[in-house]
């Protein structure tokens, strides 16, 4: 254990619930059972003690892409901090999805209310919303004629304006959200990532819609497809998908692993959505109406 690693556990015991080296690997999320959320395959968890006392916790859950893995028992003794390492069988560290499940010590509705305040406010993520293309790059192109960066951008708009909006209200969890460009103008892929880098990003949104190539049929392809790299957040990318499809009715065309420049950074957990087929004469008109931008907006939400 590093110097300053000893220290940052030492400090964490009376302010944090959970606590996750380095920090910003963990996303996370909290209800009157659970605290769930990602963190970095190299990233360590480590329970506080308060947390140990604030509850009755004795067990953890891991449950690898969504699937009960392994129940890790904590001890309950003063000043303990447990790491926990999710491993496969072959003992490979993996990226997953950590479930921790409350047992509250005192019922009264008090307590729980601290509780779960107390939990959101540790764990704030920081979303970034990035619309392809721009400026000179103007991606694929609608029947009509309109580059695809025009409706990146639209959507991804849209979709920052109602993550603001709900980022302060419902479950109080103050979202922190960024777009990489506002206006019609040229970003880099690594000045996208290197913004995000900034930002301290812990979910990375792509917007694109689809296009094939020169010698595919348009008309045989149509639907959502979603693009991630780190297999953590495959259970976002799974309900993503499912939540879009299901509020525009649009086919799902699936999902795919890809070492995309701006899915790949492993300090966030990057995906790309594809939001249908721009090329398509059908699918292009239909998602290209603001009333299924908004359907396609209201699914990601969704699915976050
Ligand atoms: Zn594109």
């Amino acid at each position: 254990m590093t110097k300053e690693l000893r220290q940052r556990v030492m400090t964490m015991k009376n302010k944090n619930l959970i606590w996750v080296y380095p920090p910003n690997n963990w996303i996370s999320n909290f209800n009157k059972t659970f605290i769930y959320g990602w963190c970095n395959p190299k990233a360590k968890l480590f329970v506080s003690v308060e947390m140990l006392r604030a509850t009755s916790l004795r067990r953890v859950k891991i449950f690898p892409n969504g699937n009960f893995a392994q129940t890790v028992k904590l001890p309950n003794k003063k000043n303990i901090v447990k790491l926990i390492q999710i491993v496969n069988k072959k003992k490979k560290i993996l990226s997953r999805l950590v479930i921790c499940h409350l047992y509250p010590k005192l019922q009264t509705a008090n307590h729980k209310r601290q509780t779960t305040r107390r939990g959101v406010a540790c764990n704030a993520p920081t979303i970034i919303i990035d619309p392809g293309h721009g400026g000179k790059e103007h991606g694929t192109h609608s029947p009509k004629g309109i580059p695809e960066k025009h409706f990146n951008l639209q959507i991804a708009k849209m979709l920052y304006k109602k993550l603001c909006r709900r980022g302060v209200s419902r479950n109080a969890q103050k979202i922190k959200v960024y777009l990489t460009r506002s206006i019609d103008k040229f970003v880099s892929l690594k000045q996208r990532v290197n913004f995000a880098k900034k930002k301290k990003c812990n979910i990375f949104i792509s917007i694109h819609h689809n296009a094939l190539p020169d010698n595919e049929n348009p008309l045989k392809h149509k639907g959502i497809s979603i693009y991630y790299t780190h297999d953590s957040i495959k259970p976002l990318v799974k309900s993503l998908l499912e939540s879009i499809s299901k509020e525009t009715k649009l086919k799902k065309y699936g999902m795919f692993k890809r070492d995309f420049a701006v899915t790949k950074p492993d300090f966030y957990r990057g995906i790309l959505i594809e939001c249908g087929f721009l090329i398509h004469p059908e699918e292009g008109e239909y998602i290209t109406k603001r009333k299924v931008q908004e359907k396609i907006v209201k699914g990601i939400v969704k699915g976050i």
